[in-house]
């Protein structure tokens, strides 16, 4: 039992904006009282709901080839040395299993989304997942390039596509769908791309992209999953792709969908030398559209490292940059891109890429409908979301920032025009209340009776040279005291969320043939069993509407 007295509470799911009240746990749950237990005094500082991330890249094949491809971190990198309940691990842009776990909580974040897993390798992901302490975990599971999905896409057989969907859902025990460049990995397998939403692409003869996006969104929304189709649109940082994502956002009336890192799918202009902020155009079509959610996929300046399953994308980054770069094609379903890269100030398209994410944070009217992310680490290292917040909160170090950009890329911003400042209560939105009502976890994200007890006690002063934020004083996970003055003191284990919509159980007969004629791997195979997760947590799909 606990009992964290005297903090200002920050809780706006249930309406509590700074209000200093107790707040009681037992049984790793928010209680209305306790009797007795562990008192902390959490006076003079500010009390809120472990950090959700719905959108970041932490565990499988992909992180452990970036984690290979930079080698130099293991120099530079912040090392967790083992010690009491923990393991030693490497922190940097791309930190092992243990490191990622303990950097999380010791920000004050216990529930995290990794966005990117093909059904191939969702073991690898499992197994890397729960080899991540603390934090609660789900996962998402890439589709939209899936050629078995494609094919009964291209036939019109959304019915039957629904039902081997499902399968895949239930055979990588994952959390929801993932849609990547729809159609443009699939075609990366001929070299070619897919960016034009209404046109067929490289393999297909009358699919398209829009259709992808339509029929993956429906069957999201008729298997009832909790969260929407998870969509990273076609033309991923291309200037001039402001045009498909409000194209998208136009598809996808009358469904659901939650638009990935928003930032690399707001830029103008036409070409590398015209590229420009199209934030003010993307944030109004968004404001438009409530039936979309989104996160940032802020930019930082520094070390990232760009991992994602857009592999044409990452072939393009790497001729334009010359960087390190890594290529995997994952059978028949999917294939990623890595390149390390760095964030430059100076530089006028990194300049503009930095504003944008910021100006749609700030343009979008809605913090229930956009959240805090920098699509780790692709745009930034998810331990660095203080710097965010700052700029989010503070206009006047907002704009001493913007003065040391290139005149030339403050020209083609809006971000210096934007004197709106978060307040502390939308923080909490956007860290965690919005995102958590987003996944449809219904006991995250909020501190009200029942709900998961994660909890993150800050001082309500950044500490000396540091961002409010970085080091909160408590943060209890599942109503245990995990790190005590900005250290990780007890390690726990997290859970993994996984649904499990039905589907006609004929389906797997489809499937099999399908297999031995295409699949290095056998059927029998392919499915990961439910004692490889460790801890699973089956969550309830929505009530039918
Ligand atoms: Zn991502």
């Amino acid at each position: 039992m606990l009992r964290i007295t005297g903090g200002r509470v920050y809780d706006p799911a249930n309406g509590v904006d700074g209000v200093v009240k107790d707040l009681c746990i037992e049984d790793g749950r928010v209680v209305k009282n306790v009797e007795s237990g562990r008192t902390i005094n959490a006076s003079g500082m500010m009390v809120f709901p472990g950090g959700v991330d719905v959108h970041t890249h932490v565990a499988g094949g992909a992180l452990n080839f970036a984690r290979g491809l930079v080698p130099e971190n293991q120099r530079v990198a912040r090392k967790f040395l083992h010690g009491g309940d923990r393991r030693s691990g490497i922190g940097g842009m791309t930190p092992t299993t243990f490191a990622t776990g303990y950097l999380y909580a010791g920000m004050g974040w216990t529930t995290v989304n990794e966005a990117a897993v093909p059904v191939l390798s969702a073991k690898h992901t499992h197994e890397e997942l729960h080899d991540t302490p603390i934090v609660d975990k789900s996962c998402l599971l890439l589709m939209a390039n899936n050629e078995i999905v494609l094919d009964l896409l291209e036939a019109g057989d959304l019915e039957r596509a629904r039902h081997v969907v499902a399968w895949m859902i239930s055979a990588a025990k994952v959390y929801g769908v993932k849609a990547v460049n729809p159609g443009g990995v699939a075609a990366w397998k001929w070299g070619k791309n897919a960016s034009a939403l209404h046109e067929s692409f490289e393999g297909y003869s009358s699919l398209t992209p829009a259709k992808i996006v339509s029929g993956l969104a429906q069957i999201v929304d008729d298997l009832q999953l909790p969260h929407p189709l998870h969509l990273h649109c076609n033309n991923l940082g291309v200037p001039g792709n402001v045009a498909t994502t409000i194209e998208t956002m136009q598809l996808l009336e009358g469904r659901r969908a939650h638009l990935a890192h928003l930032q690399f799918h707001a830029y103008g202009g036409d070409s590398w030398t015209t590229m420009r902020s199209g934030a003010a155009a993307v944030a109004e079509a968004f404001n438009a559209h409530p039936n979309l959610t989104t996160d940032a996929g802020a930019v930082l300046f520094g070390d990232a490292v760009t991992i994602t399953a857009d592999g044409p994308w990452q072939h393009l980054l790497y001729q334009l940059t010359g960087r390190k770069w890594g290529n995997l094609d994952v059978e028949n379903e999917t294939g990623c891109g890595i390149v390390p890269y760095v964030y430059k100030d100076h530089n006028i398209v990194n300049a503009v890429q930095w504003a944008v994410g910021l100006e749609l944070l700030l343009l979008i009217d809605d913090p229930w409908r956009v959240f805090l992310t920098t699509d780790h680490p692709n745009g930034g290292c998810f331990w660095r979301y203080p710097e965010i917040v700052q700029l989010l909160m503070d206009v006047d170090f907002r704009k001493e920032q913007i003065k040391k950009l290139p005149a030339a890329a403050r020209e083609r911003i809006v971000l210096a025009d934007l004197d709106r400042q978060y307040s502390l209560y939308e923080i909490a939105i956007i860290t965690s209340a919005g995102p958590a009502r987003s996944l449809g976890l219904s006991r995250k994200g909020h501190l009200g009776a029942g709900a998961d007890a994660d909890v993150a006690i800050y001082p309500e002063q950044p500490d000396e040279g540091g961002f409010l934020f970085s080091y909160p004083r408590y943060v209890i996970k599942a109503g245990a005291v995990v790190v005590e003055e900005g250290d990780v003191t007890a390690v726990t284990e997290g859970r993994e969320f996984i649904v499990q919509p039905g589907y006609d159980s004929g389906i797997a007969d489809f499937i099999r043939p399908l297999f031995e004629q295409a699949y290095t791997m056998s059927f029998e195979n392919y499915p990961v069993e439910i004692e490889r997760l460790k801890r699973p947590e089956q969550i309830t799909l929505r009530p039918a509407e």
